[in-house]
């Protein structure tokens, strides 16, 4: 299906990311009556572990609150703030779950933190929260066993990490769960792996075009322009913080109500073609 053929009626909203937050944002939408997939990891919903990039951002942003203590102007966008963010994230992304955890360890002691505490939106949903998204009607979707980032695996690997977190989610669910939204939405998968897939599978890659870039492989909107326009509206006199709305936020003291509105915002809204895949398959 060709991204031209999408009328208005054929936007899906999709939310990746096993967080309260998504949840919340899921809920809201079957409210307003919207169709709506969460994209989960079952890994963060089995051992209740908030996301590596959340406890990250909070470190970097407890690094900066310290420095300020003895220099005002230092901010939590300063350069150096955003490189160390950046090479450890770099680090940590590739990484499988307990060699990951063990390195966010060791970066913490190194940096003499103790374990941040994430923000009730950040934290995992539990089966129970599941069980409510299922009832309300979200329709789930598969994110990866543990958000790893998928360039780091073998061909071998992606297929076993992604039929592992199909399985399991489909166990817990009693869905099928045949989309596949790609961990932080970059990386290709090779042709054999998406030969495999049984759905669609999505990206969020602003660098190229949205709607379907071969077949089965949807890039979706991050945000869309006119989101962007009105985000100023809710923090008038600070349009610096039109970045909260973009994916993977760069600040990480979001309300809950926030958070909800601004993943679901941010990671979703209108994103175009999978509903416009189903249609034409
Ligand atoms: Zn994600």
């Amino acid at each position: 299906m060709a991204l031209q053929r999408c009328g208005p009626d054929e936007t899906a909203l999709t939310i990746d990311d096993s967080t309260i937050a998504g949840a919340e944002a899921c809920l809201i939408a079957r409210r307003l009556g919207h169709e709506v997939t969460l994209f989960l990891n079952p890994h963060q919903i089995i051992t209740q572990t908030p996301y590596f990039f959340t406890i990250l951002n909070l470190a970097i942003d407890q690094l900066a609150e310290r420095a300020r203590r003895t220099n005002p102007k230092v901010s939590w966008r300063a350069p150096q703030y955003v490189a160390l963010r950046q090479q450890a994230r770099s680090r940590l992304i590739s990484l499988a779950d307990g060699a990951r955890d063990s390195e966010l360890r060791r970066s913490l002691s190194a940096w003499d933190l103790e374990m941040p505490r994430a923000a009730p939106e950040h934290h995992p949903i539990d089966l129970s929260m599941l069980t409510k998204l299922v009832a309300a009607g979200v329709q789930i979707g598969n994110h990866g066993w543990s958000h790893i980032d998928i360039a780091s695996l073998s061909e071998d690997s992606l297929c076993d990490d992604i039929t592992r977190a199909r399985q399991w989610l489909r166990d817990a669910t009693g869905q099928a769960v045949d989309a596949y939204a790609v961990p932080f939405g970059l990386a290709t998968p090779p042709a054999a792996v998406l030969q495999q897939l049984n759905g669609p599978c999505l990206l969020v890659d602003a660098s190229r075009p949205v709607g379907e870039l071969a077949p089965g492989l949807i890039n979706r909107t991050d945000i869309t322009d006119g989101i962007q326009e009105w985000a100023p509206s809710i923090y008038p006199g600070d349009p610096r913080r039109r970045c909260l709305f973009r994916h993977a936020g760069r600040r990480t003291t979001l309300s809950v109500i926030l958070g909800a509105i601004a993943i679901g915002l941010v990671l979703t809204l209108l994103t175009l073609l999978w509903k416009a895949w189903l249609d034409g398959r």
